[in-house]
């Protein structure tokens, strides 16, 4: 950022007294603008037989691919309320008491990835307007080498594997750039 949206006067990097990192400070006003991660809300909804709900992608990053209902959270909302509302805007879809799932840092891209699953409400699912396609997938199906995001892999495959167990926890854990530890 280079001005101050507060007062329109240029900011400065510097770090602020007591501070341990650079942030954007406004020479004028003094506002000190935080930069943090911003969160990515969606839901996997299955069907009573475990079919999964993807959507493949209208818009970019990764049009084409498919992808579980997801999005940034809005001002305002709760986790859950931003979950939901991206699964009925990607697919028209929604849960019955969505339970969270996953979360996923990532770090690289300052982002926080969390996911709820849960059973749909019925199948009248269509695709909202940033989806091309909605559809229901059975293990056999799942496209792996079509899946928008490393996230939403690893969300499946936690869930195929936790459906195997009969048994679901919650899912925590971080993913780095590709080809770093
Ligand atoms: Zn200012």
């Amino acid at each position: 950022m280079k001005f101050c949206t507060f007062c329109g006067h240029p900011v400065q990097v510097v770090v602020p007294p007591g501070d341990d990192r650079e942030r954007h400070v406004c020479q004028i006003c003094a506002v000190v603008h935080y930069q943090n991660p911003r969160m990515v809300v969606g839901c996997l909804a299955h069907d009573a037989s475990g079919n999964i709900l993807l959507c493949r992608r209208a818009i970019e990053p990764q049009r084409g691919l498919w992808t579980l209902p997801a999005g940034f959270l809005e001002n305002g909302e709760s986790v859950e309320e931003g979950a939901l509302r991206e699964t009925r805007e990607e697919a028209n879809a929604s849960l019955h008491h969505p339970v969270l799932y996953c979360m996923v840092s990532i770090p690289y891209v300052n982002q926080v990835f969390v996911i709820f699953r849960g059973l749909l409400v019925d199948s009248r699912f269509h695709p909202g307007l940033e989806s091309l396609e909605t559809a229901l997938f059975g293990e056999q199906d799942i496209p792996w080498n079509e899946l928008a995001f490393r996230t939403v892999t690893f969300t499946l495959q936690r869930y195929l594997e936790d459906r195997k167990k009969g048994e679901f926890g919650v899912h925590v854990t971080s993913l780095h750039k590709p080809g770093q530890p």
